[in-house]
């Protein structure tokens, strides 16, 4: 399973310094460099409404959590979490068990995108 690689078209905004931020500013760990919150990631898909993400370590997930793996695909939601080690298996609604590097990063829904 892939892990959430950067799309051209996304746009990186941080809701606390109410800026845009520039990918080169956040593709270390995708939070703002001057508050340290993560920026909201917009993220386009099909013809549905743009939304906002935060790529996170999928060792920050919680049950519950949606998730977007693949930008040709639906978000789905976490059903479970299990760790193994440096792994993580994650039960994905529609997908089944998927089994991640802690450190992988994951494209998680944090609602609509209006900036
Ligand atoms: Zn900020």
């Amino acid at each position: 399973m892939a892990k959430s690689i950067p799309h051209i078209s996304e746009e990186y905004y941080c809701t606390h310094c109410n800026d845009y931020k520039d990918f080169l500013d956040v593709n270390t760990n995708w939070k703002c460099p001057i508050c340290g919150n993560y920026v909201q990631i917009r993220i386009v898909i099909g013809n549905t409404i743009d939304q906002s993400c935060f790529r996170i370590p999928v060792s920050e997930l919680s049950s519950n959590d949606i998730v977007l793996l693949h930008r040709n695909t639906d978000f789905n939601e976490i059903l479970g979490i299990r760790n193994s080690g440096d792994k993580v298996f994650l039960n994905i609604k529609g997908y089944g068990s998927v089994k991640m590097n802690k450190d992988d990063t994951i494209l998680k829904l944090n609602g609509g995108w209006y900036h």
